[in-house]
């Protein structure tokens, strides 16, 4: 953590520690000021110099005082925030690299969302910890050149009280400890709680079911709860603790003040040193204190590192793509042999398929929830890789492949297409519209959606943002949702198109319209397209019927009709749906 703070911003870690420095020693000198201030007083009476102390002190703390509140409000800010915007983009970079699996991995999200929620701050964490650390040094150096020059017997008392408070704050740093790790999962489930009254899906539901409203509040009040039993369940320790500390420093102090009043009645120390000694002694025990607490710090960032870097570590291991930066035009896709089981479930979701796809052929993928459908596309997609066998694609295995390379080749909207609260334009190539040929693709494919009309006749037109959160943005339908997915592809121009039932909400009539235009500026494509329609797969060269994993039937919309299987039962039962008034319209369209 210390590393990205000096490798972004190492002007940041050098400011905090001097000021830290300087403010140890600030402390001290003021302890010595306030002497001189007192023996002055005390011994000649000579209130001019007096005044000049008092002066200096003044000043002295003025101008710290301003340095240190320009520093850390102005430069120390705006570091802060260069130094969070440099690792949250590093994070993002680490994020794109973990392969898809682990996220369907409870403990991969815990340590995803902890890594993510508090890289930034935790590195100013570990800064600011690190700066305490070396102010305390300073501190405690300073003081006990104080207190040696002036009475080094009462270092002894100190060292008495410092070697009870160690034993204390031993196992006090080990409580806290217990208490940190305990409480991270707790604090996780409160805050997933507290993000879906933000989220705009949940609200939604939220307000559907007034039902859901209870089953929140009691979840909240059972993570709550468990906060406060963790409190009990530390309570006993933790009073132990804090009364044996606060006894502690009480007795310390009050014997150093018998040991500094019998010396001060002797006449071996003046006044001025009575104060100085007792106020060194006061914070140098304070000090010697939270020492402990540094330590506490040091170990809560030390549980929070090693999880990060554990996550970093997935990030580097697991990236699955190779070099290979050309897929060659035409490619045919070859599954061979292709099993895939995914984490933590114990049936295959896809058993030994062996399927070969022609460049520009159109393939239908039909079968019942469940069949494999999804995880057979999302395996050419690159989102999984097999657990046996390979696909090839343009002869070669995914794998070897760049991530962007094939994905320029190798394009799909996914059945469950998220849209980004950035502007449509956005929203539709995926990246920055730049140019006027952009600005033309982004329209070319809005038209193909149908989405021209009204996108247009909006006053940013296709800079318009897709959300009310930031700005006067627009919420589309459903419907517009879909085709606004449906568009993005369209607009990528990849010569492989993987489309999950990319029309489950669109009405009959604009799927008509929306998937010819897609099938007729796909000619040269290949299209492969998970349906539960009939009227989406009739226009399919070749239809594949997966059931428990396994590929059962093949061939086309007839000849399947005529083997009068399990294709032939599902059009029988309805599983796939007729919608037999656009047919003809959307032959109409392909051919
Ligand atoms: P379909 O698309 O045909 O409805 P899927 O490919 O989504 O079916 O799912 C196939 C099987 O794999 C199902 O039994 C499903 O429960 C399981 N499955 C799907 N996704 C996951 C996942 N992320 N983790 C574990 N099992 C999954």
């Amino acid at each position: 953590m210390l590393s990205y703070v000096l490798r972004y911003s190492p002007i940041y870690l050098i400011l905090t520690i001097g000021m830290a420095f300087l403010g140890g020693l600030v402390s001290a000198a003021n302890i010595l000021l306030m002497r001189y201030v007192i023996d002055t007083a005390n011994d000649s009476g000579n209130l001019e110099l007096v005044a000049l102390f008092v002066l200096a002190i003044t000043a002295m703390n003025i101008l710290i005082g301003l340095a240190e509140t320009t520093l850390s409000s102005i430069v120390l800010t705006k570091q802060q925030y260069k130094i969070q915007q440099k690792i949250q983009i590093e994070l993002f970079s680490v994020v794109n690299r973990i392969q898809f699996k682990y996220y369907d991995n409870a403990e991969f999200y815990n340590q995803f969302a902890l890594a993510l929620n508090q890289a930034e701050n935790r590195a100013l964490g570990v800064a600011q910890t690190v700066t305490s650390f070396v102010g305390n040094i300073t501190r405690i150096s300073a003081l006990l050149s104080i207190i040696i020059s002036l009475s080094p017997s009462v270092v002894l008392f100190i060292l008495m009280g410092a070697a009870i408070s160690l034993f204390i704050q031993k196992g006090n740093v080990k409580l806290k400890q217990q208490i940190v790790l305990a409480s991270q999962p707790i604090q996780r489930r409160g805050m997933y709680l507290k993000s879906t009254v933000y989220n705009r899906e949940c609200a939604q539901e939220l307000r559907m079911h007034p039902g859901v409203q209870a089953l929140l509040t009691e979840k909240y009040s059972a993570f709550t709860n468990a906060a406060m039993g963790l409190v009990d369940r530390f309570r006993n320790r933790t009073i132990l603790y804090s009364t044996g500390t606060a006894t502690t420093s009480a007795l310390v102090n009050a014997v150093s003040i018998l040991y500094l009043a019998t010396r001060l009645s002797r006449g071996v120390i003046s006044v001025g040193d009575f104060s100085a000694l007792l106020a060194s002694c006061t914070q140098l025990y304070g000090l010697a204190n939270s020492f402990f607490g540094i330590g506490v710090s040091f170990y809560e960032h030390s549980v929070y590192i090693q999880q990060f870097r554990d996550f970093l570590a997935l990030g580097q291991q697991e990236y699955s793509w190779g070099n290979l930066e050309q897929i060659p035009n035409q490619a045919e896709i070859i599954f061979d042999d292709v099993s895939f089981q995914y984490d933590g479930n114990d049936k295959k979701a896809l058993q030994h398929i062996h399927l070969r796809i022609a460049p520009g052929e159109k393939l239908a993928i039909v079968g019942v929830n469940g069949a494999g459908k999804s995880t057979l596309v999302k395996l050419l997609a690159g989102i999984y890789s097999p657990t046996e066998g390979s696909i090839l694609v343009g002869g070669t295995p995914i794998s070897r492949y760049r991530e962007d390379a094939y994905r320029n080749s190798v394009n799909m909207v996914l059945q469950h297409y998220a849209l980004f609260a950035f502007t449509i334009g956005e929203n539709v190539l995926m990246r920055h519209v730049i140019s006027e040929e952009d600005r033309k693709t982004v329209e070319e494919a809005l038209r193909a959606v149908d989405l021209w009309d009204k996108v247009s006749a909006l006053p940013n037109g296709i800079d318009t943002e897709m959300t009310r959160e930031f700005s006067s943005g627009i919420i589309l339908s459903g419907g517009e949702q879909q085709k606004l997915a449906l568009a993005r592809a369209y607009a990528q121009k990849s010569q492989i198109l993987i489309l999950d039932e990319p029309s489950s909400s669109l009405d009959a009539f604009a799927e008509t319209n929306i998937l010819s235009q897609l099938y007729q500026a796909g000619r040269d494509k290949t299209i492969i397209l998970v349906t539960h329609k009939l009227m989406d797969v009739k226009w399919a060269d070749r239809i594949i019927v997966l059931n428990g994993g396994r590929i059962i039937e093949v061939g086309t919309h007839k000849q399947l009709l005529r083997k009068n299987q399990e294709y032939a039962a599902m059009i029988h039962l309805g599983t796939l749906k007729s919608d037999d008034n656009t047919n003809h319209r959307l032959r109409k369209g392909v051919d």
